[in-house]
């Protein structure tokens, strides 16, 4: 049978505490003559227990420590969100090169920005180099050979610093990668975070628009080319200086008709809203290879003072939804350039024996993303192409293609020109040019222009007459008695 609850009743007061251990040895308190039910559980002796109390004080105190840190962080965080600007920056944005460039600015007279370096622990630098001839002059990297010289531009490295904007203007700058999260050209995607005093909130604005005059200095006098970079638009090497129109020797009046039509164009955008007309405008540039149709778009943009966006289409992995995600995201104040607009237009069968491997660009798509192009901005759309026959006469329709010029070989109106460039300043009686000029009918190098009925009509390039002018610079007898070497070399089996 079962106990009744009497028999758990203690029928006496247990012994009082040993004053050595302090520890009840039952539950009953010797202060509690008359059992009742909590003194059955013993409780009463419990809470008198110094030690359980001494317990239960120093919990409460790490209870009450514990919420006044709690406290303490939702305080500060609320004091930081009173107090604190925080203007985070995405790599995708532009202004995430500005702020970093601005950020690594060497200091003027003023101090801070050498101040500005020193403070930051953590740095990553950025190196470009460039090749330069034997004599010291820029030479184009490919040709080797020459020293290289190297610019070092130092920025903030990742983590967090402290740089001085002003006096008692501090601004805390954090530079971290964002997870694992990348941009679309495969690089980890970062963020910057500027924190400043509330107080000091309007400074971000100085921020920006210093950072962004900057971004604007390095580029003065410069012509920025992109290039499509996996799914994106980068800037290709530095900014190159502007390409003077003057350099480029078209045919008579050649350049003035097209750089006074795009001019026209700028002017129209009203016209063009008020018709609801896409405001864009659309050349091709035909003609041999070497005659200077990359050159002149090179000097337009430099004369309008727009960038390039270059994509050449018979580039490999070039297809047609990259061809029109690219062209909806055109760098602003910017002229496209569409190089090889042929390779578009070829068989793909042709090309790709194999089957349909997709990695071209198709004659619709090149037709789909150029109709895409349409923005509030105005668009100026170059296309180039060596085999104007090849073309799919969709594309000359107006919208795509509003105005067709071919740049053609050398005519003798741009040998004299390119002399004039060249030798002016030594020939100032011109007897030079005119011999110049006779030599090239004497190989027939002006075609059906060609003076000389004994020898085979030929034609030489815009490129070959520079070559052989820059090789021999200040030497017009030199240039002269190489004429010959103009003669385009052909294949013979
Ligand atoms: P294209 O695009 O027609 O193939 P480029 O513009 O690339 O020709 O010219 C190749 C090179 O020849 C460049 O270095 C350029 O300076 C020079 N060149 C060619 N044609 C001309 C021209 N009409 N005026 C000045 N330079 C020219």
């Amino acid at each position: 049978a079962f106990p009744s609850a009497a028999a758990f009743t203690p029928a006496a007061p247990a012994a009082p505490p040993s004053p050595a251990t302090g520890i009840l040895p039952s539950a009953s308190s010797a202060s509690s003559p008359t059992p009742s039910a909590p003194s059955f559980l013993g409780l009463d002796a419990l809470f008198t227990n110094p030690v359980f109390a001494g317990g239960i004080g120093l919990a409460g105190l790490g209870a009450a420590a514990a919420f006044g840190r709690r406290a303490l962080i939702s305080g500060a965080g609320l004091l930081r969100r009173q107090l604190l600007v925080n203007i985070e920056i995405s790599k995708r944005d532009p202004s995430y090169n500005w702020v970093l460039a601005w950020l690594a600015q060497p200091r003027d007279n003023s101090g801070f920005l050498a101040q500005r370096l020193t403070r930051l622990r953590n740095l990553s630098v950025i190196t470009s180099t460039k090749s330069l001839s034997p004599r010291g002059e820029e030479a184009a990297a490919a040709t080797g050979g020459g020293r290289i010289q190297a610019d070092f531009r130092v920025q903030p490295g990742f983590g967090r610093h402290v740089v001085r904007h002003a006096p008692g203007v501090y601004i805390a700058v954090n530079r971290e990668k964002a997870g694992t999260a990348t941009t679309a050209t495969g690089e980890p995607h970062e963020t910057l975070t500027l924190t400043l005093l509330w107080m000091h909130r309007h400074m971000l604005a100085d921020v920006f628009t210093q950072a962004h005059a900057l971004a604007q200095s390095f580029q003065q006098g410069k012509t920025v080319v992109y290039t499509a970079r996996k799914m994106e638009w980068a800037v290709l090497g530095k900014p190159r200086l502007k390409r003077p129109l003057g350099s480029v020797i078209l045919d008579d009046g050649v350049k003035e008709g097209l750089v006074g039509d795009v001019k026209e164009f700028l002017k129209a955008q009203q016209w063009y809203t008020d018709r609801g007309v896409p405001y864009r405008r659309g050349y091709l540039l035909y003609g041999p290879p070497g005659t200077g149709k990359t050159s002149f778009i090179q000097a337009l943009a430099g004369e309008l003072d727009y960038s390039v966006a270059m994509i050449n289409l018979s580039e490999i992995g070039m297809t047609d939804d990259l061809l029109a995600q690219l062209l909806t995201q055109l760098p602003e104040k910017s002229i496209l350039l569409l190089e090889d607009v042929d390779a578009a237009l070829v068989n793909r069968r042709q090309r790709d024996p194999d089957g349909y491997s997709g990695r071209t660009v198709t004659a619709s798509g090149l037709l789909n993303a150029l109709d895409g192009l349409a923005a509030g901005e105005d668009r100026i759309a170059f296309l180039t192409t060596n085999h104007i026959d090849r073309l799919d006469p969709a594309l000359i329709r107006p919208g795509r293609v509003d105005m067709m010029v071919r740049i053609g070989e050398a005519t003798r109106y741009q040998a004299t020109q390119m002399w004039d460039r060249y030798y002016g300043d030594i020939d100032e009686d011109h007897s030079g040019r005119e011999r110049f000029l006779n030599r090239l009918d004497e190989l027939g190098l002006f075609g059906g222009d060609n003076q000389n009925p004994d020898v085979p009509k030929r034609h030489t390039s815009t490129a070959a007459i520079q070559g052989l002018f820059q090789f021999h610079k200040g030497d017009m007898e030199g240039a002269i008695k190489m004429a010959e070497g103009l003669i385009p070399r052909t294949f013979e089996p």
